[in-house]
């Protein structure tokens, strides 16, 4: 515990450990307050945890971190947990992209300069574009690294809100309600059908929804992150790491994490929390749970109905009010390593054309494992494919069917990149939407957060303090967004919001 935190009496409990879950209850736990993480899964982490199959090990959901660099957010989290960052290789190329009936791929360099020669190259006549991006990346980037709070929801939100503008900032105002699409025409680049479609593709991993609806001021920071100074980064061993060692910082502090512990309802009275009602899984016992204070890491859908009857009218029908949100369809293959191109990228994303889509972009993002990053036997690798897709229809008719043909189709269509066949498939899994529902506890298996469109971007989304006096949301639906970096994020401005109030 750091020396300069002061003792408290105040109980804290933390609904999920997700990176966000764990990242806020360790950083309480290390200022001294006493806590108390619950989670429905075998194992914490969440979208960022794995799973291991016959001497294979498998990152469930996120693939590559941001964040690492000295400034980044799991970097500064990590050095004032007192605990080591993992060991992680730079993704350099981030992604190679590769677009229908193209076999050279847009390569997101890390190298800055190389990464502009490349979009010029690539998309001759964008340079005002880019140029637009960049500036609104610098300005912003700086903007976030004073810690404001997004959106403020008391005077002391607003002080540090305040306190984050420079004059630098103020060339990004003029942008606020804009999107990519509006700014791609305001380049003169509306006819780009090229540009457009890598936009849209790369867009929807990051901000859930396409150039045309994805705020600029967003966009600007998603589409900068991949280059020096920052940059993304393949983890060795597992993204499980992350979670692993954010416990035991936890631990080392007196905090405290029970899984396979579901928190079934949130108490409140009077407009304040009370507690919490727990369900152990394997002694099915129930018990509330007091408390002064709750964390709570799980969506806004979640959230509402974790409160029931409790939820604010208002808030309730904002949430009811958003736009479908994406689920995740991903295949895990274990594979002989000559299935994988020699120099293969850590990450590619392929757009298909009209051979039988797979998602809602007919997109796979595609993450690679490479000898000795401890995800596979000798001689053997790992691939794992996603596209996002409708979770609705995950819910209604032929599950199995659907999860097989969608199964088929995705392996098809990396076999035009990858050597598949029989022999050198050695293991093969699928998630669904109901998969992620099962092990993550999120609502219909949505993944990825709110989308990040205008008014549900930055200074409009859904703030991390709730109308519930000592209520926090923390994770994927709040400032700013999805991402294992992102919900740290969130996790930060929440404990530092609790601090303030001490
Ligand atoms: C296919 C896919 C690929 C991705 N790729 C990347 C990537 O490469 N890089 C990246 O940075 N991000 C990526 N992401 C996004 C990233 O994984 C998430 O944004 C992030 O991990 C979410 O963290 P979180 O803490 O908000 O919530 P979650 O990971 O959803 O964790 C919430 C936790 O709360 C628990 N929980 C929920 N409800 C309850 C309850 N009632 N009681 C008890 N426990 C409960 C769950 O079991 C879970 O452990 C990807 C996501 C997916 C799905």
């Amino acid at each position: 515990m750091s020396n300069s935190s002061v003792a408290s009496k105040s109980r804290i409990v933390v609904i999920g450990a997700g990176i966000g879950g764990l990242t806020a209850g360790a950083l309480l736990a290390h200022r001294g307050y006493e806590v108390l993480i619950l989670d429905q899964a075998l194992v914490p982490g969440g979208c960022a945890s794995t799973f291991k199959r016959q001497g294979f090990t498998f990152d469930v959901g996120a693939t590559q971190v941001a964040g690492l660099e000295p400034g980044g957010i799991h970097h500064r989290i990590f050095s004032e947990l007192e605990i080591d960052l993992p060991s992680a290789t730079p993704c350099d190329p981030a992604c190679a992209v590769y677009l229908p009936g193209e076999s050279t791929p847009i390569n997101v360099w890390r190298d800055r300069t190389k990464w502009h020669e490349e979009r010029l190259k690539q998309f001759p006549g964008s340079a005002d574009f880019w140029k637009l991006l960049d500036d609104l990346f610098g300005a912003s980037w700086e903007f976030q690294g004073r810690d404001p709070v997004l959106p403020p929801r008391n005077l002391w939100d607003l002080w540090q809100l305040t306190k984050a503008v420079r004059p630098g900032t103020l060339i990004t105002l003029p942008y606020t309600f804009l999107t990519v699409g509006d700014a791609l025409r305001g380049c003169g680049l509306e006819q780009d059908r090229r540009l457009r479609t890598f936009l849209d593709l790369q867009l929807k991993l990051y901000s859930q929804v396409d150039a045309e609806e994805t705020a600029l001021l967003y966009a600007a920071t998603a589409l900068n992150v991949s280059q020096l100074p920052q940059g993304l980064f393949h983890l060795q061993g597992s993204m499980q790491v992350l979670s692993d060692r954010l416990v035991a910082a936890l631990e080392r502090d007196g905090g405290k994490l029970l899984m396979r512990h579901t928190v079934e309802s949130i108490q409140v009275d009077k407009g304040k929390v009370t507690g919490v009602v727990i369900r152990n899984q394997k002694t099915g016992e129930v018990w509330t749970q007091t408390c002064d204070r709750i964390v709570a890491n799980v969506t806004v859908q979640n959230l509402v109905q974790l409160l029931g009857e409790n939820a604010p009218g208002g808030y309730k029908h904002r949430v009811d009010k958003l736009p479908q949100a994406s689920g995740a369809f991903v295949v895990y293959l274990g594979v002989k390593q000559e299935a994988i191109p020699a120099n293969c990228p850590p990450h590619l994303q392929f757009l298909y054309d009209a051979e039988g889509p797979i998602g809602e972009n007919n997109s796979l993002f595609v993450s690679v494992s490479h000898p000795g990053d401890g995800r596979a036997p000798n001689g053997l690798a790992t691939i794992i494919a996603s596209s996002f897709v409708d979770p609705n229809p995950w819910w209604r008719g032929d599950y199995a069917a659907m999860k097989q043909e969608f199964t088929e189709k995705a392996i098809a269509q990396l076999g035009q990149f990858f050597y598949l066949t029989p022999e050198t498939i050695k293991y093969q899994e699928a998630a669904t939407p109901r998969t992620f529902a099962h092990y993550t506890a999120r609502d219909l298996g949505i993944v990825g957060g709110i989308g990040q469109r205008i008014p549900t971007f930055g200074p409009f989304g859904f703030a991390n303090r709730t109308p519930i006096k000592d209520l926090w949301l923390v994770g994927d639906s709040t400032h700013p967004g999805e991402g294992t970096a992102g919900v740290s994020y969130s996790a930060l401005t929440v404990v530092r919001q609790i601090e303030a109030e001490r």
